[in-house]
């Protein structure tokens, strides 16, 4: 890759005074190096930005929602002729690997495409009436300014599955990213100010970036003229916003934390499994939501699906995301080489068997923080570890039984993502029933994470119970009215009853 950063920000339209207009410093995970320093928002200019976006937002729908769809084309086109500027940009602002800020990119498209499709739907119910000459109907309405909170592991797609749905709901958006990843929000504000004005007549302010740090995300979460608060992040942040929104009435959509599995039974097909645990679990170097923690290893092929994984992390080239050869680039900051360091301490101590898990290149980069990803045998145990660590460490369990391992399998508070490898199509379907993983994703012969935009993404109990992307997640950005008409003479009430003077 040719491409250095200067030619990055210039390809994305970020202008020398945007990169140098502030105090919030904008830290590359790369090398550590600050890269700009951009304004953060000041509690009257957000208030000024939802103002903005109540207006906007009244103008907005009235529009026919196959108009609004044609926003959403224009902008998946401009991401199309921007892919690999703002994957490039990706990478070098939140770590990941090139090829994987491709990807992000790429999902941003998929969903453009989705959402513009569904300009064309967004469809509601015919319900039988009990009551003769009446109609009933279920009819999808839009419902006001969406805040969009996301997270730094993705930086840019978690405001396209959730703008993309919002905007040909007939929503205006708000996004605040996350305080360490503000750049690459600012050059997705600068293509969807492109697409805007290609289209022509949108409204002003229908979607706005705001900067900072989590007091700015709170100023939306607790602002009742925002109706829906969508909040990607860890489930410490959910546990503040979830109720500061209920406590207004309003709508969230929570993304929190995960903490998956993939169970591996005696018929499992080894070469696929070892190949999905890998990139599930240091792919992005552990810092995805869907990053494979947990695995549970039967004891017939125990002994030869770990050391076929261990020769496999052997080949793990860590180093530059940037560089083709690379497949896990750096943490995103010292303090969480500091938690991973910490989490691998307490498996120790629980007996635990660490192999990998040292910090790398620190003499190449002294200020970033690259590791080598962990495996850690925990042998056969009656309780899984709790907690979800946001780096590359795989804790391995042996199990002998099925359905002790699906129980510790759920065992945790967490249910986002989850996968098991067989060939035996009762356990298949058991992992996928009622009585198998209690997750919101729940796979055969496919790792945890990289999920298809089509479906619906999001997970249970701590993960938050939010829903985005495909199925009827478009629900969550849109309130529902049903009506009654009555096109007969008479007037019958509901129930049967008589109410006559
Ligand atoms: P984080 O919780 O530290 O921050 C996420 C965002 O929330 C940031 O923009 C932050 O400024 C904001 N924020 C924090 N406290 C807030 C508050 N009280 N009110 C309003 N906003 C607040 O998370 P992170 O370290 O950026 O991301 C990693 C976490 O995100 C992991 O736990 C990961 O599993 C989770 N995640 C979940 C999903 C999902 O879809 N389930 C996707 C990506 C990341």
């Amino acid at each position: 890759m040719s491409m250095n950063i200067e030619s990055v920000f210039t390809a994305l339209g970020l202008s020398e005074a945007q990169l140098n207009a502030g105090d919030l410093a904008v830290t590359s995970p790369v090398d550590g190096k600050t890269i700009a320093s951009v304004a953060v928002h000041n509690s009257n200019q957000v208030d000024a930005a939802i103002a903005k976006s109540r207006v906007a937002f009244e103008q907005w729908k009235t529009v026919p929602a196959p108009k609004r769809g044609e926003l959403v084309r224009v902008l998946g086109n401009k991401l199309r002729d921007h892919k690999e500027a703002l994957g490039a940009l990706v990478s070098m602002e939140c770590g990941k690997i090139y090829q994987e800020g491709l990807g992000e990119v790429q999902e941003m498209i998929d969903i453009c495409d989705l959402a513009v499709g569904l300009s064309r739907q967004l469809f509601g119910l015919t319900i039988a009436s009990e009551r003769p000459g009446h109609r009933m109907t279920e009819t999808w309405h839009p419902i006001g300014p969406v805040g969009i909170i996301s997270a730094f592991n993705f930086p840019v797609a978690v405001w396209c599955w959730n703008s993309a749905l919002a905007l040909v709901c007939g929503n205006s958006v708000i996004w605040k990213p996350s305080e360490k990843t503000p750049l690459t929000a600012l050059a997705c504000q600068k293509l969807f100010d492109a697409a805007a004005a290609e289209v022509g007549d949108i409204p002003e302010g229908l979607s706005q970036v705001i900067i900072g740090h989590a007091d700015v995300g709170e100023q939306l979460v607790n602002d009742s003229r925002m109706p829906v608060i969508s909040a990607t992040g860890s489930t410490a942040m959910g546990r503040k916003v979830g109720p500061a929104v209920a406590a207004r009435f309003g709508r969230s959509i929570l993304e929190l934390g995960g903490n998956n599995a993939i169970i591996v039974t005696p018929s499992a097909d080894m070469d696929m499994a070892v190949r999905a645990i890998l990139f599930g679990a240091v792919g992005t170097a552990g810092q995805r939501c869907t990053s494979t923690r947990r695995l549970f290893v039967h004891s017939d092929v125990y002994d030869e699906l770990v050391p076929a994984l261990k020769e496999a992390y052997s080949g793990i080239r860590v180093g530059d995301p940037m560089q083709q050869s690379t497949l896990v680039g750096p943490l995103i900051d010292k303090q969480a080489f500091t938690n991973m360091q910490s989490a691998l301490d307490l498996a120790m101590v629980n007996g635990g068997e660490v192999l990998g898990g040292s910090r790398a290149l620190q003499d190449t980069y002294p200020n970033a923080y690259y590791v080598n990803p962990a495996i850690v045998e925990m042998g056969e145990t009656k309780q899984t570890v709790q907690e979800e660590t946001f780096a590359p460490i795989l804790y391995v369990y042996r199990y002998n039984d099925l359905d002790e391992a699906i129980r510790l399998h759920n065992d945790v508070p967490q249910g986002l993502s989850s996968a098991i490898f067989t060939m035996d199509m009762r356990e298949a379907e058991k992992f996928t029933s009622a009585v198998g993983s209690d997750c919101g994703i729940a796979n055969v012969n496919i790792g945890t994470s990289g999920a298809e935009i089509g479906g619906a993404f999001g997970g249970e109990k701590e993960t938050g119970g939010g829903r985005e992307s495909g199925s009827d997640a478009w629900k969550g950005y849109m309130r529902r009215a049903t009506s009654t008409v009555n096109y007969s003479t008479d007037l019958p009430l509901a129930q049967g009853i008589e109410f006559n003077l």
